[in-house]
């Protein structure tokens, strides 16, 4: 007879088990991001002959794990971080959950972990929200912060791939990253530390991607810069855990919007790719951004970007805007940028609540589609 391979992930084997005690609801005015757990947790393990098990829903828990397993040792961990929202009608939402999924799935394969199928994951994320809906705190600007994670967990200390894994996604209440307002942040260029290099991982979602960005952000922390402006030579990459964004005025009255490439060393975010199309749909006119005029025409270019480029600009009076994206900011205005290549800091237009119309207008739009207030392209939707 013909051997059966490894189970395929099968969102119907899904097993509840509810927690007896829910716990008490926060005030949201006092979430701090990532700090709150909610009352469960969705868990599926992956067996190298049996394949993925039954996915559990249950209560939130510690995970017990043999010391030698592979996410201690050598990093096959992989996540995603993405949000539900509730709508006008209270049911909880999604924002184009398909490409974390697919992100996840790429991420997962750069590291050898498992294949997955991605769909049985999102019905599973979905049953998840669900069960955590009362998590969903119903004000403007707050969500349900999820994060699905996969940990390698083949508990041998040889350094090969982790033919084992664990698949969970645990949820927390966010509130507005900035509160009490926005503000323009400021970044600190640096190119003595890469976080990404050609050929390397910065286009994956990897857990090995972040710690060692941590000792370069302390340090620009303590020079009083929020986030590091990461740089390969003289070329934008990133700015922090967020994708980068110019606005530059043309001679012909049109407005340029510049964000690097995805040549591999740059994480391709759910944000940006949305960024992109909301700015070309304003030209197309088939979604206008309420802070520009009807008619203003703007060109977007995925191509490399470079200090001295920006200096340029920023010297001829056509840097308008600065921002970075990404699901937890979803746009931050910069108001000065530091470097060592220059005298003195690049310092931006000032705007009110550090966002320019043009940021703003997408900060706007993102915020009325996540909430359920405007329909566009199917991006958020009752799950
Ligand atoms: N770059 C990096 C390095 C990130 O960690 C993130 C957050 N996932 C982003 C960009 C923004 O991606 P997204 O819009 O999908 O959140």
């Amino acid at each position: 007879g013909v051997k059966a391979g490894p189970a395929p992930l099968d969102a119907s084997k899904l097993v509840m088990t509810l927690a007896e005690k829910l716990k008490p609801l926060p005030e949201p005015e006092s979430l701090v991001f990532g700090q709150t757990q909610t009352d469960h947790m969705l868990i599926v393990n992956y067996d190298p002959v049996k394949g993925w098990g039954a996915p559990e829903i249950k209560p939130y828990a510690p995970l017990v794990l043999d010391p030698m397993s592979s996410c201690f040792q050598y990093c096959p961990n992989v996540f995603e971080g993405m949000k539900a929202y509730v709508g006008p009608d209270g049911e909880p939402r999604l924002f184009r959950a398909e490409r974390n999924m697919a992100r996840l799935a790429r991420s997962a394969e750069r590291v050898a972990l498992p294949p997955f199928d991605t769909s049985a994951l999102l019905t599973l994320l979905k049953e998840f929200v669900h069960t955590e809906k009362r998590w969903i705190p119903s004000l403007q600007g707050y969500s349900l912060y999820l994060r699905p994670t996969i940990i390698g967990t083949r508990p041998a200390l040889g350094v090969s791939a982790s033919d084992s894994a664990c698949l969970y996604v645990v949820a927390s209440p966010a509130g507005p990253y900035f509160k009490g307002g926005s503000r323009a942040i400021s970044l600190l260029a640096v190119n003595e530390n890469v976080r990404a290099w050609p050929g390397g991982t910065g286009g994956h979602k990897l857990g090995l991607n972040y710690a060692p960005g941590f000792k370069p952000q302390k340090d620009a922390a303590d020079r009083g810069y929020d986030q590091i402006l990461w740089l390969i030579g003289d070329r934008v990459t990133e700015a922090g855990a967020m994708n980068a964004f110019v606005v530059v005025r043309r001679d012909d009255g049109d407005l340029d919007v510049h964000t690097p490439n995805l040549d591999g060393t740059i994480l391709p975010g759910v944000t940006r790719s949305s960024v992109l199309s909301l700015l070309n749909a304003h030209t197309s006119s088939s979604l206008l951004l309420p802070t520009l005029p009807k008619t203003l025409k703007i060109h977007t270019h995925e191509h490399p970007i470079t200090m001295p480029e920006l200096k340029a600009w920023s010297d001829q009076g056509k840097l308008l805007e600065v921002f970075g994206v990404g699901t937890a900011v979803i746009v931050a205005g910069v108001g000065r940028i530091g470097y060592s290549g220059w005298g003195e800091e690049l310092v931006l237009p000032e705007n009110e609540g550090g966002l320019g119309p043009v940021g703003k207008g997408l900060f706007d739009m993102l915020t009325e589609i996540q909430a359920g207030r405007v329909e566009f392209e199917g991006w958020c939707v009752p799950v």
